[in-house]
């Protein structure tokens, strides 16, 4: 972090602390945080590029065990238990179904962001925008390669597990990334005809591009796709 304050000198305004692309403040939470997806008041904390895949398994299999309660409950529709117990099934019957409607939107909600790159904070942030072209790409070109940003691993067995396998990726990834292909923060292309004394770092990020791609992506240079790994690995 103590490097990168050299080359990235955006900070936040809330916390003053340096504030790398893709970085949200959370002002529940009080702290900038990598990837920020949302607060979630369910777990009483962020969403971010840690517990990312947590939070996308815990959504996953409330999902999957408000639909098992569903199916035991219709199950025992004709049995004498359930006449015994008939409002608490009655209660049951319709709060199960509700709940498991809610997962399922949630859970596909959640699980369409990861697979296509994206948070939460940034999809409405570029839906309002309306200013797709020249942005920076900051998602994979394949679900899979989206959901190793989440999980750390491509295979499905080992996504939907309980694991505490390190995130491949530290959240500065993006912050080098923008900087070598010219882009400021938010992944907007840096326009080098305007006043190059007004702001302070972004533009130095424009003139630097040379030297930080040879440091960053002379590796693969023909390979998009493994050249952002590369960077990502560093
Ligand atoms: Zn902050
Ligand atoms: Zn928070």
């Amino acid at each position: 972090m103590a490097q990168l304050e050299e080359l990235w000198t955006r900070k936040c305004t809330t916390c003053k602390e340096i504030k790398p692309a893709r970085t949200h403040h959370c002002s529940v939470c009080n702290k900038c945080v990598f990837l920020m997806d949302h607060h979630c008041p369910w777990i009483n904390n962020c969403v971010g590029i840690d517990n990312q895949r947590y939070f996308l398994l815990f959504v996953f299999y409330l999902m999957v065990g408000t639909a098992y309660m569903t199916m035991t409950i219709m199950s025992i529709w004709h049995h004498h238990s359930y006449r015994q117990h008939k409002t608490m099934m009655t209660f049951l019957i319709v709060l199960d179904p509700i709940l498991m409607v809610v997962m399922a939107g949630f859970t596909g909600w959640n699980w369409f962001l990861a697979c296509v790159g994206n948070t939460t904070i940034e999809f409405w942030t570029q839906m309002s925008a309306k200013e797709e072209d020249g942005r920076a790409r900051v998602a994979f070109d394949t679900v899979k390669d989206n959901l190793y940003r989440v999980f750390g691993t491509h295979k499905i067995f080992r996504i939907l597990s309980p694991s505490m396998r390190n995130v491949p990726f530290t959240g500065l990834e993006w912050s080098f990334m923008f900087m070598d292909e010219g882009f400021d923060h938010a992944g907007y292309p840096i326009v080098p005809d305007e006043d190059p004394e007004a702001p302070d770092g972004d533009y130095e990020y424009y003139e630097e591009e040379p030297s930080s791609d040879t440091n960053h992506t002379q590796v693969v240079p023909d390979d998009e796709d493994k050249e952002l790994e590369l960077i990502l690995i560093q």
